[in-house]
């Protein structure tokens, strides 16, 4: 039933895909691409460079020690918080991390489809759910405000298909040094800060594609209204718990000071069972090590919420794993991978999300799909439809081959294609059509999620 309308509904999006404008130049010179983000996390080895902490950096260690020596020794998510969203100290609050000055780079720095097929998506979405009205667009940990961006090029360029319906744009962000890179490129000066100490909406504005847009710390606070959400490389930067079987059971990982070095931080076993284990360990495990971040939980129970209240749906992309990975704890700086517990607040802390926990987290609630591979998702959003379209409106042969270069970052399984893994969260009727439904006579088929069926042209 899937397959019959298949080739109706992707040919849809492929007249979505190639009505989309032309190549926008904004990556310099095409040596960037070798300082891309999935290239290191191949080729990259630990560095042994020395590392100089900034007074702000060393200010981080100094208030970890501070805090280990008063309670003792702290949970890797405590550490992780404190190390990266710390609201004075904290890695992201006062700098642009990303690109090939910052410490790694994303799919949506490296080519400009990607943030248009996510647009796309939303728009195909929005066109399965009946075209409603009014929706919002929602992105949780938009970095540079890049993947919006091109999105929000799409929805102003599908205006013949949109022009009856209300857009809105909500940006979840902790970080005020890029909310501040965000709206800049957003609204091209089009928006203040709101000084309202006890208000939801920190900043707001209006893009330069005429759409108003509101800044938020918190998922909680965006208004409850049918929404797209969108997190791309942000469960990774949540903090996790990690475990360790021994033959007395589950035992959490936790930080402590090096003894013989009082300045070095150092990986400590729980001698007992801590809340964590007690609490987020529910069942036993093949693995004799796990990672589980609760936050992420907590954010998709949020969103499962939403989603069945309110509808809409979620876009997760991340790399991660089906619940099959042990220790994937590990900080990136300049573009090389940096010992997690050296220098903390001088890199990026992340570790690989685990997808089958988001999927038990949602309580059924919703229906999800994926993991799939990146190249698998992008492909069946009609990435090659796209490329060609560019490619065709490209004149001069730098933008072909910065065009190709990075193409084959985000879609070589070697690279980029492979690692990073797509799952999105449904309403549970999304996928049931009326056809399935007892007693009732011949309905309306569902169409299937873009994305995550294959494209037949
Ligand atoms: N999605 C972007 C950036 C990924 S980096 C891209 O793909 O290019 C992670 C982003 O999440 C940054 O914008 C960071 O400031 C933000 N972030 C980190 N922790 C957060 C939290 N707890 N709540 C909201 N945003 C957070």
């Amino acid at each position: 039933m899937i397959k019959l309308c298949t080739m109706r509904f992707f040919s849809g999006i492929k007249h979505l895909c190639s009505g989309v404008s032309s190549y926008i130049s904004k990556k310099g010179s095409p040596d960037w691409l070798a300082h891309n983000r999935a290239q290191w996390i191949r080729l990259c080895s630990r560095t042994s460079e020395i590392i100089k902490e900034s007074n702000q950096d060393s200010m981080i260690l100094k208030h970890l020690i501070l805090k280990i020596k008063s309670t003792g020794p702290i949970s890797v998510a405590e550490y992780m918080r404190e190390v990266l969203t710390n609201p004075v100290t904290g890695y992201y609050q006062h700098r642009d991390v990303l690109g090939p000055q910052g410490d790694f780079i994303t799919s949506p720095e490296i080519s400009q489809i990607f943030g248009e097929l996510l647009g796309v998506w939303c728009v195909s979405e929005w066109m399965a759910a009946g075209k409603p009205k009014t929706f919002q667009l929602v992105e949780l940990g938009p970095g540079r405000g890049t993947l919006a961006s091109d999105a929000l090029r799409v929805f102003s360029q599908l205006h013949s298909v949109l022009k009856d319906s209300e857009i809105s744009v909500h940006l979840v962000e902790v970080s005020p040094k890029l909310s501040e890179v965000q709206a800049q490129l957003l609204t091209e000066g089009e928006h203040h800060l709101l000084h309202d100490p006890n208000g939801a909406i920190y900043k707001t504005g209006t893009t330069k594609t005429g759409l108003p847009i509101s800044w938020y710390k918190d998922l909680q606070d965006v208004p409850k209204e049918f929404s797209f959400y969108i997190a791309h490389e942000f469960f990774d930067v949540l903090p996790i718990h990690k475990f360790q079987k021994t033959k007395h059971g589950w035992r959490e990982i936790l930080i402590d000071i090096e003894p013989n070095s009082p300045g070095k931080l150092r990986f400590v076993l729980a001698p007992h069972a801590t809340l964590a284990s007690k609490t987020l360990i529910q069942r036993d495990d093949e693995r004799d090590h796990i990672e589980i971040c609760p936050e992420a939980g907590i954010i998709v129970q949020n969103l499962a919420t939403r989603i069945t209240e309110d509808g809409g749906a979620a876009l997760i992309a991340d790399y991660g794993h089906n619940g099959t990975k042990t220790d994937t704890f590990r900080g990136f700086r300049g573009h090389q991978l940096h010992d997690v517990l050296t220098a903390p607040g001088t890199a990026d802390l992340t570790a690989d999300v685990d997808f089958s926990y988001l999927r038990q987290m949602t309580k059924c609630k919703v229906t999800s799909l994926g993991p799939i591979p990146q190249h698998e998702f992008l492909k069946n959003m009609g990435i090659d439809v796209r490329l060609q379209v560019l490619l065709r409106n490209a004149s001069d042969p730098a933008t072909h081959t910065d065009l190709i270069d990075s193409y084959d970052v985000i879609m070589n399984p070697e690279k980029m294609g492979n690692r990073f893994k797509f799952f999105v969260l449904l309403p549970c009727n999304r996928l049931i059509s009326s056809q399935d439904t007892k007693n009732m006579k011949r309905g309306p088929m569902t169409s299937p999620v873009a994305g995550f069926s294959e494209l037949q042209l």
